[in-house]
This record gives structure tokens, C-alpha cells and sequence, in this order.
């Protein structure tokens, strides 16, 4: 890894994870070689790990409209079903003993005040001891989690102009593609609908990494 790629990666995840966390979060998508994407909202999973046999890499995407700390949190159970697949391959349970073991290894080190706000880190402590098997799950985790909705949404954005042609991006809860440019105008579909539209190239919207 040169200087420049750990820089660039560093600054395009910035805006997603707690600002002391974002070094070590580097370093273990570095050590484990781990292509992190980041995607549209999808309902009822926060994050996914796979095992890319054809290039033996490891991939984790994780949702585009969750907060800080929810982000991390949600890295980190991927991270987990990363060990086990290092370790055990698929031998064993997606969220059992294993899996289990190796999310509190990989997530002691990032339970710190200078991380997490105190309740986010009480309750993620917790979450820790408990066998839940995803922060989704864990009404109390969550429900603390969701206060920093507001304050702590990732702000990363860029102009829409911006983007190349055929790009995602999240733009007020909804998801959409760039189609085609016409000077200033956008013209862009909503993924989930079809519906066309045309946008200002000017708006700011959140992309798809
Ligand atoms: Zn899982």
C-alpha cells in the first residue's frame, strides 16, 4: 500500500465512521485486503460480508444511510464473519460460537469514549456480551443508535454535476442513476419506481462508492 492509496481511502471514508476510529478502520481493511463498498439502503440488512472465491478477496458492503457509529458498528460484524471465514471457512454457523468469538476480538479495541458517545458505547458493550445476532436485532442498541440519526448522518455529498453518467446516489431516502446530461440538466431514474426525472446538476447528493 503507497502513502496516496491509504490517504485516498482515508479520506473517502472519512465522512462515514467517528473520526478516531477512522486509522484502525483503515489498517484492518488493508491487513485483511477487503473491498468495502458502499450501496444503496436495502431493508432489513444493514451490511453484508461475501467470500469472492475467484479472486480469493473479501468484500463487505454496508448501507449508505447509516450514521456514524451505526456504520461502524455494522463494519464490524462484517469484519466477524470475515475471521470465521479465515479461520473455518463455511464450516460453521453464520452467527454462532465462532462468529461470536471473533466479533468481540475485533470490536474491544474501537470500545472507547473517544469513539463512541457514552450511551452508544454502553449499549454496544452490552451488545457485545449479548448473542444477538446483528445490532438490528437488539431493540435497546439500536433505539440509542437511531438518536444520532440527525446530528451524526454521514455528510458525505457531492454536486450531481459531478458524477459520470450511469452513477447511483441517495438523494432525500430515495435511490437513483444518472441517465444522461443535458447541459445543466440531469436526467435520472429512481431505481426503485423507474420514474424518470431531471434534476439541476448543481444538487448535492450522497453517492454509491
Ligand atoms: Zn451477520
Amino acid at each position: 500500500m503507497t502513502i496516496r492509496e491509504r490517504s485516498s481511502i482515508e479520506k473517502n471514508l472519512a465522512p462515514l465512521l467517528p473520526e478516531a476510529a477512522l486509522h484502525q478502520v483503515v489498517d484492518l481493511l488493508f491487513r485483511f485486503q477487503v473491498d468495502l463498498v458502499v450501496t444503496y439502503p436495502r431493508s432489513g440488512r444493514l451490511g453484508d460480508y461475501l467470500y469472492n472465491t475467484k479472486n480469493n478477496r473479501h468484500r463487505i458492503s454496508i448501507n449508505i444511510n447509516l450514521n456514524r457509529y451505526q456504520f461502524l458498528i455494522t463494519l464490524l460484524h462484517e469484519f466477524a464473519h470475515l475471521l470465521v471465514q479465515e479461520r473455518f471457512k463455511t464450516e460453521v454457523r453464520p452467527h454462532g460460537k465462532e462468529w461470536h468469538a471473533a466479533f468481540c476480538e475485533i470490536s474491544m479495541p474501537f470500545l472507547r469514549d473517544d469513539i463512541f458517545p457514552l450511551d452508544v458505547k454502553a449499549a454496544f458493550g452490552a451488545h457485545l456480551k449479548s448473542r444477538y445476532g446483528s445490532a438490528y436485532a437488539d431493540k435497546k442498541l439500536s433505539k440509542i443508535l437511531e438518536r444520532y440519526n440527525g446530528i451524526e448522518q454521514n455528510r458525505y455529498k457531492v454536486e450531481l454535476g459531478t458524477l459520470p453518467v450511469s452513477s447511483k446516489f441517495f438523494l432525500s431516502g430515495r435511490s437513483f442513476q444518472c441517465i444522461s446530461r443535458q447541459g445543466n440538466v440531469i436526467l435520472c431514474q429512481e431505481l426503485k419506481t423507474g420514474t424518470i426525472y431531471r434534476m439541476s446538476s448543481s444538487v448535492f447528493v450522497k453517492p454509491y462508492l
